[in-house]
């Protein structure tokens, strides 16, 4: 398959996301990325896009941001060949972890990655991996967690851009970006 959907397979995994609206409160449209896994034709065709996409980066590793960034890391690292890297909510990992926090609508949030989970290796290339960038706090807090231990965030990707939101012009000053499908 080539680097670029084209538009058919664009809208095989375009008319697999499921809108929910109101959840978790209202005024939010919920993009259900579950209806994508479990079709097989839309799951595949976006797993190599992903693959063909990225086989060019001289990636070491894939780290995928909880939850639901794993299904899609873990899936890509495998087919690349690559080790993966969850990056967790605070108080998950069991070894020594560095920190991020990050801001949210009201309050904060953290996450965190075990210390070693790149290896030796002095600026190992990392892509991390979500489902979803809305304001971007979570991914821009994920790839400064990765430049902190030594690795470097090559780039970021994800299946779904909200591009009404500024999450991914702030973080393309710190990274390349990619969104599968973009939802203005
Ligand atoms: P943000 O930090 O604002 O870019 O939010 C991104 C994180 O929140 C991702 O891990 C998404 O899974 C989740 N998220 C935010 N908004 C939505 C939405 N409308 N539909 C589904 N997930 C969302």
């Amino acid at each position: 398959m080539a680097k670029e959907l084209t538009k058919e397979q664009r809208a095989i995994i375009e008319d697999s996301i499921r809108d929910v609206k109101d959840f978790p409160k209202p005024g939010i449209i919920f993009k259900d990325i579950t209806t994508l896994l479990n079709n097989k034709e839309a799951y595949a065709t976006l797993m190599q896009h992903l693959h063909d996409r990225y086989k060019e980066y001289d990636l070491d590793y894939i780290a995928g941001i909880d939850a639901r960034g794993f299904i899609f890391g873990a899936a890509l690292a495998q087919m690349l060949g690559l080790g993966f890297v969850p990056i967790r909510k605070k108080g998950k990992l069991p070894y020594t972890t560095i920190s991020q926090k990050y801001s949210l609508e009201y309050g904060f949030d953290e996450i965190e990655v075990h210390i070693d989970a790149f290896g030796e290796k002095d600026a190992a290339k990392v892509l991390i991996i979500d489902d979803l960038i809305a304001t971007g706090g979570t991914a821009n807090a994920a790839a400064e967690l990765v430049n902190q231990t030594g690795a470097k965030c090559v780039a970021c990707c994800f299946i779904i851009g909200l591009t009404f939101l500024d999450g991914i012009k702030n973080l393309k000053e710190k990274t390349e970006v990619y969104s599968v499908i973009e939802v203005n």
